[in-house]
């Protein structure tokens, strides 16, 4: 049984999943090493309560239990009697391999540790700890609370044992899984390579506007956001890197191309909603 859950990273991800988890009654230590993003998970929380509360979803009392299940720490070694923790720090392997490696000197030999990477390999990000049988890849989509689906990953050093206990918490907290191998994009990251890839180039090509492209996307598509809209919504940044790892997973294969649009974007801090500025204006 997963009772206690530590979070690491509390950005877009990290808090939804603390959320997610808290929901479902765990007692969850939301870890970052920035001060700001804590703060901001937290009233980010508040809001979001309220309006659960203001809708009648939950009760007040409700709302009070879930707040005073996350606890907001500053300190990776405060995670050390977490049953289960999972990553959703910067998409970037050494960073995650580096925390990982830290964190299995403080967490007991049963405590499972889990990813949320979109892209990276789960046997690489494995292969820092003492114990890589007890990693696997749990992975959200955005937003965490109200995305039904979580990949889980199974790295090949994966033991049945993480699987199952992975399969059955995640299926607890009203999820539902999808099990899939340990490959660049696991499924719906790489299914949705060539959704944003291809609008942007359809988008250099000068053959339509961000616009015109998310409005055909959403009226003949019968998707909830298009391409762009939902780039912004992801954010320029990660959306970028996830591809790039994925070409280059993929040896290069033209069909997952990165676009020099989003590269610009995502160094100019044209990061989507996040920043207030992405295809279009948040502010
Ligand atoms: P984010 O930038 O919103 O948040 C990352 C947080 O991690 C920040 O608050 C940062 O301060 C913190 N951080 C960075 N390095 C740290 C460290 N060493 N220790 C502790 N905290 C650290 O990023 P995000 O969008 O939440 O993405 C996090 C992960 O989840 C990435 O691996 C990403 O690929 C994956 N992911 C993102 C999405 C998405 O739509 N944004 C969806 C699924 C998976």
């Amino acid at each position: 049984m997963i009772k206690k859950v530590g979070i690491i990273g509390g950005g877009t991800m990290g808090s939804g999943i603390a959320q997610v988890a808290a929901t479902a009654g765990c007692s969850v230590k939301l870890y970052d090493t920035k001060t700001e993003a804590l703060e901001k998970a937290k009233a980010d929380l508040e809001k979001i309560m309220d309006h659960l509360v203001e809708k009648g979803k939950i009760n007040s009392e409700e709302k009070q239990r879930i707040q005073n299940n996350i606890k907001y720490v500053n300190s990776l070694k405060e995670l050390k009697d977490s049953d289960l923790t999972i990553e959703a720090i910067v998409e970037n392997l050494d960073i995650k391999k580096n925390v990982f490696s830290t964190l299995e000197k403080f967490v007991s030999d049963d405590c499972i540790i889990a990813s949320n990477t979109s892209s990276l390999s789960i046997a690489s990000i494995a292969s820092s700890l003492q114990k890589p049988e007890r990693c696997i890849g749990i992975h959200f989509f955005n937003p965490a609370p109200l995305m039904k689906l979580v990949e889980v990953i199974p790295a090949v050093q994966t033991s049945e044992e993480t699987l199952k206990i992975s399969v059955k918490t995640i299926t607890d907290w009203g999820k539902i899984v999808a099990v899939a191998k340990d490959t660049p994009g696991f499924i719906v990251n790489r299914v949705a390579r060539p959704f944003y890839g291809e609008a942007l180039r359809i988008y250099e090509e000068g053959i339509a506007s961000f616009a015109e492209i998310d409005t055909a996307m959403k009226e003949i598509g019968g998707f909830r956001m298009g391409p762009f809209e939902l780039m912004d919504f992801i954010g320029n940044d990660v959306n970028y890197t996830v591809t790039e790892t994925v070409f280059e997973a993929f040896y290069y294969d033209p069909r997952y191309k990165p676009s020099f649009t989003q590269k610009r974007f995502a160094e100019a801090g044209y990061l989507g909603r996040k920043s207030g500025k992405g295809y279009y204006n948040y502010s």
